[in-house]
């Protein structure tokens, strides 16, 4: 309760209206949220401004512990910021429009199918269980510092193993947290300035006791060291560059994923995708992936994900199906790099009402999450689907492609899809919009015409069916 980050002592009492018994520091966070907190600790919450419904906040460390345990399920629900000045110009700054439109396309059948028949649950249990047994991962504890020197050394070991040259690891410290982010780079062999990135919070914190973390976030940590794994596995050398980020003192405002996103912004760096994985071994709902589609999450990125779950897990050993759901204002560190303009996805273990509720507790251990970690599983399959299919391979698969991709063409004009190479074989074609909702269902369109008069202007996953079970996909914008 009393422990806060260390140079906050430096703001200690640096503002006579929110001096309190507990320590204060300066915050980003949704605006109603603010209101609500202010109501609940009037002394302790002082709100500088609002604009857009994002607040530049004064608070205790009392006040935010109380929001990131009571208001919202999940993460923080506030970005740390060094002082009033940087808050305030959070506020007064338009995105970062780093956004560009992801032209992204499915094409490396070979490669993805062969990824993700070699993913192993197993792995990602055994690592789930070396990271519980921290017993700790706080960002201000001495074993979240280790947590992070040895995953660096885990991921160099697997490196070394491997034999490849082309890959690096290297630790990213922090002002705000001696807990150092770790960042692994698989260089691209065509493009390497261009990079698409995965990452999770190697951070751990707690209410109550001992802070396992087991589901938050050693599961995400541990699904992305697996796809790691596979990579070096089947030898995958990409065209873009692929960067794999763990990150320090997520549960104390984003610290570690806000300094990385903004040092990439600050440097220009071309990130085409970032897709986070925290949490993704407890299955508390129907459905299996949850996709967030809070408003600063790129559709585009959604879109490419559900057509990603369409093309490789309808049917087949990899079957799983997903949902969508909203995650609230800096929920994790995805939008440390939605801020700065980037695409970010979050593809989450349930949806929010039903997901974990022993995170941040002693009781967020395997054994409640899930001891198989076979939920883990897909979130690591979906995580090949993207890093093989965003970045594409350099090298032809086994010299000879097998699969051919979409046999189908489609045509959008004035609100009117029109599918070329038509067959009377197509048993179902469906419109899916970015939040993964299916908008339209023909069931054995009779026609090769399909009227989209309705949907609005944005874009959409197209997905046809043959009577073969074939599945193609294909996006297009309804204009
Ligand atoms: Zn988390």
């Amino acid at each position: 309760m009393k422990k806060c980050l260390p140079l906050l002592a430096a703001f200690f009492f640096s503002n006579a209206v929110v001096a309190q018994e507990s320590q204060a520091f300066h915050a980003t966070m949704d605006g109603k949220s603010a209101i609500e907190l202010q109501k609940l600790f009037p002394s302790e919450v002082e709100i500088l401004k609002t604009t857009d419904n994002q607040s530049a906040v004064f608070l205790t460390e009392k006040a935010a512990q109380h929001l990131h345990k009571n208001i919202l399920t999940h993460g923080p629900g506030y970005v740390y910021q060094q002082d009033a000045e940087t808050a305030l110009d959070v506020l007064s700054k338009k995105t970062d429009n780093n956004q560009k439109l992801l032209n992204l396309t499915i094409t490396e059948n070979d490669w993805v199918n062969h990824s993700i028949s070699k993913v192993n649950a197993e792995n990602i249990k055994n690592h789930i269980m070396t990271l519980q047994a921290y017993g700790t991962r706080r960002h201000d504890n001495p074993k979240g510092k280790q947590a992070a020197l040895d995953l660096k050394t885990k991921w160099e070991n697997m490196i070394t193993a491997s034999g490849r040259t082309d890959i690096s690891v290297s630790i990213f410290n922090h002002n705000a947290t001696p807990m150092p982010s770790v960042i692994l780079k698989i260089n691209g062999a065509t493009t390497p300035n261009q990079s698409v990135i995965i990452g999770g919070h190697l951070d751990s914190i707690s209410f109550s006791g001992q802070a396992p973390g087991a589901d938050d976030n050693a599961s995400g940590i541990a699904s992305i060291t697996e796809m790691l794994r596979v990579l070096l596995d089947i030898n995958f050398k990409p065209q873009r560059t692929i960067e794999i980020m763990a990150y320090s003192a997520e549960e104390v405002g984003l610290v570690g994923s806000k300094d990385i996103a903004q040092k990439y912004a600050s440097e220009n760096k071309d990130v085409l995708a970032y897709v986070q994985f925290d949490m993704t071994n407890y299955k508390g709902s129907a459905k299996d992936v949850y996709l967030t589609t809070d408003s600063y999450n790129s559709n585009d990125l959604n879109l490419f994900l559900v057509e990603l779950m369409e093309h490789y897990n309808k049917t087949g050993a990899h079957t799983f199906t997903y949902g969508n759901t909203i995650c609230n204002y800096g929920c994790s560190d995805h939008f440390s790099w939605a801020q700065k303009g980037y695409n970010a996805a979050f593809p989450f273990e349930a949806s929010f009402d039903d997901s974990n509720p022993y995170i941040h507790s002693s009781q967020d251990l395997i054994s409640v999450s899930g001891s198989t970690a076979t939920h883990a599983a897909k979130f690591a399959k979906l995580g090949l689907e993207f890093l093989i299919e965003a970045a594409k391979s350099s090298q032809a698969y086994m010299a000879v492609q097998t699969t051919k991709t979409n046999d189908f063409k489609v045509v959008v004009d004035k609100k009117i899809l029109k599918l070329i190479n038509f067959k009377t074989d197509i048993t179902s074609i469906k419109i899916i919009d970015a939040s993964g909702k299916i908008v339209k269902e023909v069931v054995n369109p009779k026609s090769d015409f399909i009227s989209l008069e309705h949907l609005k202007e944005a874009y959409y996953l197209c997905v046809i069916e043959d009577n073969n079970g074939k599945i193609s996909t294909t996006k297009f914008i309804n204009q």
